[in-house]
């Protein structure tokens, strides 16, 4: 135990903590030349698309220091907004941090938000000023800011590159001489957390776990304490590259298991594995409980395959706990499900990995975020609103209230101009306002949920040319004016495309959601109206100019092969297309209400 370390890095996005992971993989010989690739942890493809990392990763090295053998647990973290989830998942799991510092970029918004999270869990935090190779780097100034920040000496701030590998070593020493090593007490019985799952189509659930107390063994018949049921560990082992299979994994360490779990929702992360015969009596506290901020309905493009999509579901929920859903039905969509995402880019993630691991094509409506209703006759019981169709009707209700957040912004002073009016646009209220040095500000806000969750990220770095960072935390419900705004396509209403919206912004969103829709629904054989209503009462209106000409009619007589080809992409292109009444909607129109400036 001695000779264990378990760290996590931790940074803004985009500050290199993937980039600095693989050099610590190539420094400790935990790779060969065969297995190596950029960004080696992000091993999604959409992880490795997008550059960013979504899930956290443990993988474990070994390292010689002063003559004795030390084993490194490190866990990657995911750094975007939306994913701060798993990043307290993996920081529970750790004594150490790795913090690292663009030091271009300077400290920004999440750079603190997780430097909390891991003061909190009393993590050892090691300061790393990273891309000094960058020309654009200020290593005095940003060595000043870190300072300043941890209150720690200068000389504890390691400088490094993960571009050229400079100071790998320096960090691989600091790991063994600053992070203490796990406590936790091998006589006692088996205490190990879940910190992660993944699904495995040919081995069931692997579970991946951090030994707090005692040791599990191979074989050992084993209890999750949430759910109660007992297993047999059939494989445990560490994770190296791949993994790697053992007989004990002992007091501190990380590991997984497989005891051929074959359905989701046995696995609970952050639940406690104990020994089945003589189990300890304390389940391990202190997992936060997700909250998922955007709720949104997902569908099976074809209504035969809703089986197949909850499945599908349940598989990915296990490989990402953020995700929540339960079985709903529209009118228009049929079966599918409300689901419940952590912010839009998680959202978008769910539904490129259902289609990619699970090869679904689904349609999402239009999120929103969770609201209480309050009728005039039950004015003391809320009903929690998730979905715009639960929603009272508006003679019956007494009032709504929404989730406010606070929002802190770091920007340059240039911009603070531009981004309090995008703040005030946004519906939000000022706070304070803090100039951290002379050329950076601190700005915080108390702001609706429902206005930042959408786009107000991308405005953000428009009207700050990419120099503003956000973080933000729930603040609780506050009053808001409320109404829902319903479509209706050739007369009939869309439930799908029905959203919540403040009053005071009804009418105008109401009239760019008809404007946005008439240029997302193609044309068809006849006039397609498109209406946006408050109740009963229509606020806008515009229509769709039905087609002239049939596209397959010059083909009559002609080159039959030809006609089947253009029917074939006709098809191809209707992937992502619901039929509604006789009216065919793409995916792009159930978003509409969030492209409209
Ligand atoms: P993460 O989001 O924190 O995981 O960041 P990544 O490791 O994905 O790095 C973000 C970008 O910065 C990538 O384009 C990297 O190639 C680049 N990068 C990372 N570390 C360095 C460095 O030390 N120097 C330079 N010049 N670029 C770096
Ligand atoms: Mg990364």
């Amino acid at each position: 135990m001695k000779h264990i370390r378990n760290f996590c890095i931790i940074a803004h996005i985009d500050h290199g903590k993937s980039t600095l992971a693989d050099r610590l993989l190539d420094y400790t010989g935990s790779v060969t030349e065969r297995e190596k690739q950029d960004q080696l942890l992000d091993n999604m493809d959409l992880e490795r698309e997008r550059g960013i990392t979504i899930k956290s990763h443990a993988i474990q090295m070994e390292y010689v220091h002063n003559g004795e053998s030390y084993i490194l647990n490190l866990i990657d973290t995911p750094g975007h907004v939306d994913f701060s989830y798993e990043v307290s998942r993996s920081i529970a799991a750790c004594e150490g941090a790795l913090l690292i510092v663009d030091a271009a970029q300077s400290i920004q918004a999440q750079t603190i938000s997780n430097l909390y999270l891991a003061l909190e869990n009393d993590l050892e935090i090691i300061p790393v000023l990273n891309k000094i190779d960058l020309p654009s780097a200020n290593p005095e100034e940003v060595t000043d800011d870190i300072v300043d920040l941890l209150g720690c000496d200068p000389e504890e701030v390691i400088p490094a590159s993960g571009k050229t590998g400079l100071g790998v070593d320096k960090i691989l020493e600091a790991i063994i001489e600053r992070i203490p090593p796990p406590k936790g007490n091998p006589d006692e019985p088996l205490q190990a957390m879940i910190f992660d799952s993944v699904y495995n189509p040919f081995r069931g659930i692997e579970v991946i776990f951090r030994v707090v107390n005692g040791e599990i063994t191979k074989g050992q018949k084993i209890k999750f304490m949430a759910t109660g049921k007992e297993y047999y560990a059939d494989e445990i082992g560490t994770l190296k590259l791949t993994q790697l299979p053992k007989n004990v994994i002992k007091t501190g360490d990380v590991g997984y298991l497989i005891s051929g779990i074959k359905e989701a929702k046995e696995v609970k992360v952050g639940d406690t594995i104990t020994d089945a015969k003589t189990p300890t009596k304390n389940m391990i506290a202190g997992f936060e409980n997700v909250k998922p901020m955007v709720f949104a309905g997902i569908y099976p493009v074809d209504t035969e395959d809703y089986e197949e999509l909850r499945t599908s579901m349940e598989k990915l929920q296990l490989n990402d706990a953020s995700l929540v859903f339960t079985p709903e039905s529209s009118a228009a969509l049929g079966f599918g499900f409300r689901c419940g995402f952590l912010g839009m880019l998680h959202m978008e993630i769910i539904q490129e990995r259902l289609e990619r691991e699970f090869d679904m094509t689904v349609i999402t409506t239009v999120p929103n975020v969770s609201y209480l209703a309050y009728t005039k006759k039950e004015p003391d019981t809320p009903i929690v609103v998730n979905n715009p169709s639960d929603l009272p009707d508006p003679s019956k209700l007494d009032r709504v209230e929404e989730p406010y957040i606070k929002a802190t912004i770091i920007t340059k002073s240039d911009f603070v101009g531009p981004v309090m009016s995008l703040c005030i646009d946004k519906r939000g209220q000022i706070t304070n306002q803090t100039y951290l040095t002379p050329e950076r500000v601190e700005l915080s806000f108390d702001i609706p949920l429902a206005e930042i969750v959408f786009d107000f990220y991308d405005r953000l770095k428009t009207v700050s040319k990419g120099y503003a960072s956000f973080d933000y935390s729930p603040i609780g419900l506050r009053a808001s004016k409320l109404v829902k705004v319903d479509i209706l396509l050739n007369n009939q209403s869309v439930d799908a495309l029905s959203a919540l919206i403040h009053a005071d912004n009804a009418y105008n969103i109401g009239k760019k959601m008809c404007e946005k829709l008439k240029e997302l629904i193609p044309r068809q054989q006849f006039d397609i109206p498109i209406q946006a209503a408050i109740g009963a009462k229509i606020i806008s209106r515009e229509t769709i100019k039905a087609l002239r000409k049939d596209v397959t009619a010059k083909c009559y007589g002609g080159d039959i092969s030809r006609k089947r080809k253009l029917l074939e992409k006709q098809k191809k292109g209707k992937k992502r297309m619901r039929q509604v009444g006789n009216v065919e909607i793409p995916q792009q129109a159930f978003m509409a209400v969030l492209k409209l400036n």
